[in-house]
């Protein structure tokens, strides 16, 4: 039981937005859960079941002014977010709360070594939200919850959050930027939205040196991206010692995405896979818990989410 790979996937994740023009679109959720249920793999991992979060664990990270802005906004049938570019349905705050209760439940697992890694197959994504705003396709921040959550209700005291979107996960780097016990390593497109990330990004306070950004041209793959989770991020991590990693697993950083221009093969996640599960394995008694971002070319999403939950399953070489 201690040994096995846990997934949240849960068809409520393709409600939001259904119907709606929109490259964040339900049909991501079904590429990525039919892949897994294809490829075999779903039927040997355990499931996680979703739950409504809280307030106050979405107030983990986010101002009771965003969460009463954004749950007016939702309730009175606004397409989008007023505080950003998020459209959004009537049901978004239900799908969107309940994705982050379920990345909750996975972290319980993780931290509980009732599994020993776990995937997140939820929309919407949330690595653009920052405290106080919804943005870039986001409402809550899930991997940035989760990372609050670990430490209050299971004791980590310091976490890694490893973001391989094509997009900078600004919202990550603003909630945890002066924050020490929450390391963000994030490789992303360079310029491109959300126009943050650059190199000199380091952090501030007490958090200077704990966000580490390595920003790359269009073109750029696996020699570059695989090389900073090796060179850059890895020896960091001999220092920081993480007691849960966490990984924003955005596949929009895929050859052929819409949005990106990097070139990583599904090889390729799967090795950058390998790389955090061996921090975890030396660091983090293995603890992985892996969250969706974007990936919006339907077929590549499908086919990378796949190589990675191989790998999270195969375990480390
Ligand atoms: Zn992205």
């Amino acid at each position: 039981m201690g040994n096995t790979t846990a997934l949240l996937a849960d068809s409520i994740f393709r409600e939001h937005l259904a119907g709606r023009e929109h490259p964040e679109r339900p049909e991501r959720y079904d590429a990525v859960a039919g892949a897994l249920e294809r490829s075999g793999l779903a039927s040997r991992m355990k499931r996680i079941a979703i739950r409504v979060a809280t307030e106050e664990e979405l107030g983990l990270c986010h101002t009771k002014e965003y969460l009463k802005v954004a749950r007016r906004d939702v309730e009175t049938g606004h397409p989008f977010l007023s505080t950003g570019d998020t459209d959004i349905t009537r049901n978004s705050w239900d799908v969107a709360s309940r994705a982050v209760g379920g990345v909750l439940n996975a972290v319980d697992a993780v931290m509980t070594s009732k599994a020993r890694n776990a995937f997140c197959a939820v929309r919407p994504p949330g690595h653009h939200a920052t405290a106080a705003r919804g943005m870039g396709f986001c409402l809550f921040n899930n991997v940035a919850i989760a990372a609050r959550y670990a430490q209050r209700r299971h004791g980590a005291q310091r976490v890694l959050i490893a973001d391989w979107d094509v997009h900078h996960g600004n919202g990550t780097q603003d909630i945890f930027y002066a924050d020490p016990t929450v390391f963000f390593f994030s490789t992303h497109q360079w310029p491109l939205y959300p126009g943050t990330g650059r190199a000199d990004e380091r952090g501030a306070g007490l958090g200077e040196g704990a966000t580490l950004n390595c920003p790359f041209p269009a073109g750029s793959g696996r020699r570059e991206i695989v090389g900073a989770f090796e060179n850059a991020l890895v020896p960091q991590m001999e220092a920081f010692r993480p007691d849960l990693v966490l990984i924003s697993a955005g596949f929009d950083s895929r050859e052929g995405d819409l949005l990106g221009r990097f070139t990583l093969s599904d090889n390729d996640f799967a090795e950058l896979t390998r790389i955090l599960m061996g921090v975890a394995e030396r660091h983090s008694g293995s603890r992985v818990v892996s969250l969706l971002e974007g990936g919006y070319n339907l077929s590549g999403l499908a086919s990378a989410a796949v190589s990675h939950v191989q790998a999270l399953m195969d375990g480390v070489d």
